[in-house]
């Protein structure tokens, strides 16, 4: 069998070389005392890559996101956010253990929320009601399959925010991935939020890393909480290395992931076990499984033949493309998903 082929996350990969060689090289120093300058530069580069006036190295994407949402919010607030949300779905329940604040879901399109939904849950003041504080989007969508915003349908959501007093936080842990689809800037996406939190260890291929951007002020308050959270670190300047590394190295490659997953989904469309092929948009494909084939007798059959995959539901499978599956693995893929697996799998 030829090496595994593993669809199972973007978060999966391993430094490259290269990336280890930058980490070796790092100049480092005790961040908790901000004496860290490969800290320093990342968290400087990334703060200006969105045009706000600083960022702050997370040690993961939930951090950053939880640490923003406590920032923004006291208790008895309300966060809005679309229902297949990480922050709602995936974290937790940290908005209520971290921020004691309640939560108002919105059915989305794909993922996607609009300002005249967020406008129709924003809560008159009362007494007896939460105070609609917060709303957070995701780009991409994660749980939605990869779908993505364009910003011209993110400003009305910002624009409304600004109107009622509501802060808006974007959690951009696959940022990338739709920027690389819509060719927008990253200045602009910056300042249609009021903070930004961005993963260094999806497709970027870092180790660890995510970043919080924002404010001077809100970042400030955003690293007191970070030490509370027991996330400050000390010689944080070999991971920062790795992430100064992968936006120089790993942000124009992302678009070869997308073809990959395209290109896998072309071959999935024609196969009797599917029933189901959800929309591509960029590096995640889900797929619903034809007939009564479970999703464990299909992520079996996979491995056979050295495919590592997820399930989604009893009867959806999700691939994720990435850096460490080459354009000559996913032709392997190919050949397997159209011959070994789909004689395994014929219902
Ligand atoms: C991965 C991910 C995060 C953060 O996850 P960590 O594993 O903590 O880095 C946050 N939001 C979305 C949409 C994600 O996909």
């Amino acid at each position: 069998m030829q090496s595994p082929i593993n669809l199972l996350s973007d978060t999966v990969t391993r430094p490259t070389p290269a990336m280890r060689q930058a980490m070796l090289a790092a100049e480092v120093g005790d961040d908790v005392f901000g004496e860290d300058p490969t800290a320093k530069a990342l968290e400087a580069r990334v703060a200006a890559l969105f045009g706000h006036e600083a960022a702050l190295f997370m040690p993961s994407g939930v951090m950053s996101n939880q640490i923003a949402i406590k920032a923004h919010t006291e208790p008895m607030d309300e966060l809005i956010c679309e229902e297949t949300s990480h922050v709602f779905r995936y974290e937790n329940g940290g908005y209520a253990f971290h921020s004691q604040i309640a939560i108002q879901t919105i059915p989305g399109d794909h993922g996607r929320l609009t300002a005249e939904q967020v406008a129709r849950a924003i809560k008159p003041k009362a007494d007896w009601l939460p105070r609609s504080r917060l709303v957070v989007l995701e780009n991409t969508c994660n749980a939605a399959g990869g779908s993505y915003y364009r910003l011209e349908q993110v400003l009305p959501i910002r624009d409304l925010c600004r109107e009622r007093g509501l802060a808006l936080h974007l959690d951009g842990a696959r940022l990338f991935n739709a920027l690389a689809e819509t060719g927008e800037a990253t200045q602009d996406w910056g300042r249609a939020f009021d903070s930004l939190s961005i993963c260094l260890s999806k497709g970027l291929g870092a180790p660890v890393g995510s970043l919080l951007v924002g404010r001077a002020d809100f970042i400030a308050k955003a690293r007191r909480l970070r030490k509370g959270f027991g996330g400050g670190m000390r010689q944080i300047g070999i991971l920062c290395a790795a992430g100064l590394h992968a936006l120089d190295h790993h942000v124009d490659r992302l678009r070869e992931d997308h073809a990959h997953a395209r290109r896998l989904a072309a071959v999935l469309a024609g196969q009797p076990y599917v029933a189901a092929l959800r929309p591509v948009h960029t590096n995640i494909l889900i797929f619903d499984l034809a007939g009564s084939i479970s999703a464990e007798a299909a992520l079996a059959s996979l491995a056979r033949h050295g495919i590592k995959a997820s399930a989604f539901g009893p009867q959806t499978i999700r691939f994720v493309t990435h850096l460490d599956v080459t354009a000559e693995m996913i032709e392997a893929a190919c050949v397997l998903l159209a011959g070994p697996v789909r004689a395994e799998l014929a219902p």
